[in-house]
């Protein structure tokens, strides 16, 4: 292990504190968020997991090296939009076969990415033209 290309404490609170204070500004009370540090080492910065019907999340932050407040920030933000577009995605699953959903998944996050990059950009009040 490579203590440092591992995330501060201090950058890992910030993430909690932003995710929780984006939870609050979209409203998501009808959840309950849980944000942990598992270093997985998945290769992306946090991953969302829920379970739909209990209304329970879980935001796992996997940054396996030391990040600045601009990145945490945005990996906060993409995570809780992902939260989000949650009951968007389960309400079109639904009418969907499960293997479906699964061949086309790729599909789906693609799609779902561009939707939150969007918004991303949009909040940095910048624009991208990607
Ligand atoms: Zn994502």
């Amino acid at each position: 292990m490579v203590k440092e290309h591992e995330i501060s404490e201090e950058m890992l609170n910030l993430f909690k504190q932003v995710a929780k204070d984006y939870c609050s500004k979209f409203g998501l009370t009808d959840w309950d968020v849980r944000i942990s540090h598992l270093k997985r080492n998945t290769g992306d910065m946090a991953t969302l997991t829920y379970a739909h019907a209990a209304r329970a999340a879980n935001i796992d932050i996997d940054i396996a090296y030391d990040v600045d407040e601009d990145e945490v920030h945005m990996s906060a933000l993409h995570e809780v939009l992902h939260l989000v577009l949650t009951d968007m995605r389960e309400a079109y699953s639904q009418y969907l076969d499960a293997d479906v959903v699964e061949r086309e998944r790729e599909r789906f996050e693609s799609v779902e990415h561009a939707a939150i990059n969007r918004i991303i950009n949009a909040f940095k009040g910048g624009r991208n033209d990607k």
